[in-house]
């Protein structure tokens, strides 16, 4: 008899399953191609990369469906796919549901419509009472618990052309991990701007007047930035317009602004007065990300190199003069680096190449891309921007407004801007920031909101330092000294 068969062999164990991979994530590169790659919070932390560019996202993702229609949820889904997934979903939102709450409208940037086809979207709601705060009660949230996670701490270091000093200090307050050192321009800050930074108490703020321009605090920033020995030392972190953290938690506004003005899906414009082209670049990341924005309007100042470069290709550099608007008084847009990278094909050695000529001569071409269009009123055209809105729609601007709905106005008029596109303008400061420009050009006094109420009441604290880098490296020593 044949022996029988052997016995079927067992069937091999199922291998383990493989652990799952962590998620990829998106990486974040360098626009002058020369700096590692990092995740999300890296990038938060860091602000400017090591090679001198700014970080932008390898790719831009899709668009995705919100859980509803509140301004925290289209932030969730619009701000996930750029963080994930160094922050859980969970986080996020609650990041997002805390920033928000402070602000003191429902629905954290209301629309409010001028007439058929012309609305103006309203940014400053938040702590400060301008847009910055839109990003920065996020951003702060959003770092301090990165650093919570790794055990570590930052010494802010921002310059401020007025906005953006107060509305990082409002972000640093109650943050246990971040100290924050703001360098404003002595004298050219409104008394409103300058008493929002210097009158806060709390002992983790410093602020500093330099003696100089905007454009000299922001070098002197880029320079402490830019000595890897004393940045490393002093763990040195930025708010400026040029952390991606604060770009992205700005594209949210015109996902809002588009679904609201147009359920349907219609293309629309945004009007945006523009200084350092952080505001403008997240609009454009929102349409790179699938919204139907057909067109974004630069609204300059005097100081008007975005302007030019929209209508001649060309970046020249020109001293800054003061204006009415003081957080647009900007000759050097570092944003507006991301953008040249994206035009030229994200080439970091090109992009680099073209910063460096910029940089050495003052001046340099520099892709255009016709999604934007330009228009640049001076002061008495801002004035008398201020004072038609207030007519026509019983709408009181703040200058910096004006100048966006003025440069909508102009474009339309002159044909550059499709009638049948709907505009909405971004509303970036409360008219009681600003209530001598208002006054002059209406006769009227914006009523003042609580928030500024107690402003002349406390004393304020500040430094004069001269326009140094050794003397504002001693006083960023000091400051995160005392706070140990
Ligand atoms: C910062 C600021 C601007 C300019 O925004 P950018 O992102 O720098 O272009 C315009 N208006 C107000 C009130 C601001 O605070």
């Amino acid at each position: 008899m044949a022996p029988p068969d052997p016995p079927d062999p067992p069937d091999p164990p199922e291998p383990p399953e493989p652990p799952e991979p962590p998620e990829p994530g998106l990486r974040y590169l360098s626009t002058r191609g020369a700096a590692p790659r990092l995740s999300f919070g890296d990038v938060l932390l860091e602000g400017l990369a090591r090679d001198g560019g700014l970080y932008v996202p390898e790719s831009v993702p899709r668009l995705t469906a919100a859980a509803g229609s509140a301004y925290a949820r289209v932030a969730e889904a619009a701000i996930a796919p750029y963080v994930t997934p160094d922050v859980a979903r969970r986080d996020l939102a609650r990041a997002i549901d805390e920033a928000y709450a402070s602000f003191d409208h429902p629905d954290v940037c209301p629309i409010v419509r001028l007439e058929d086809g012309l609305y103006v979207q309203e940014l400053f709601h938040g702590p400060t009472l301008a847009f910055k705060d839109v990003a920065l009660q996020l951003v702060g949230r959003l770092m301090d618990a990165e650093l919570e996670r790794r055990d570590d701490r930052r010494t802010i270091v921002v310059a401020t052309s007025g906005d953006t000093g107060s509305a990082a200090i409002a972000a640093c307050v109650g943050r246990d991990r971040l100290d924050i050192v703001v360098l404003h321009p002595a004298g050219r800050t409104s008394d409103v701007q300058r008493r929002q930074m210097t009158t806060v108490d709390a002992p983790n703020v410093h602020n500093v007047a330099v003696e100089g321009t905007f454009d000299d605090c922001q070098d002197l920033v880029k320079a402490l930035f830019a000595d890897e020995e004393f940045r490393d030392e002093q763990r040195l972190g930025a708010m400026n317009s040029i952390n991606w953290g604060r770009v992205v938690a700005q594209i949210p506004y015109y996902v809002s602004a588009a679904r609201e003005v147009a359920p349907a899906g219609e293309a629309v414009a945004f009007a945006v007065p523009s200084g350092n082209f952080g505001n403008v670049l997240a609009g454009w990341y929102a349409r790179a990300m699938g919204l139907a924005v057909r067109r974004l309007v630069i609204g300059s100042n005097r100081n008007d190199i975005l302007a030019r470069w929209v209508s001649t290709g060309a970046l020249v550099a020109e001293d800054v003069v003061p204006t009415l608007s003081p957080s647009m008084d900007i000759q050097v847009s570092s944003n507006h680096e991301r953008l040249v990278f994206e035009l030229l094909g994200r080439d970091g050695g090109r992009t680099a190449d073209l910063m460096a000529r910029f940089r050495g001569l003052g001046s340099a071409e520099a892709p255009r891309s016709d999604v934007f269009l330009a228009a640049r009123l001076d002061d008495d055209e801002t004035l008398a921007e201020i004072r038609l809105a207030h007519e026509r729609w019983g709408y009181l601007a703040d200058p910096h407004t004006a100048i966006g709905i003025g440069a909508a106005r102009r474009l339309r008029e002159s044909g550059s801007l499709d009638p049948d596109v709907s505009v909405v303008c971004l509303a970036t400061a409360h008219p009681a920031k600003f209530p001598d420009a208002v006054r002059r050009a209406t006769g009227i006094s914006p009523p003042r909101p609580e928030r500024l109420d107690e402003l002349f009441d406390r004393p304020e604290r500040y430094d004069v330092v001269p326009a140094d880098l050794r003397a504002v490296q001693d006083r960023v020593r000091s400051a995160a000294a005392a706070a140990r």
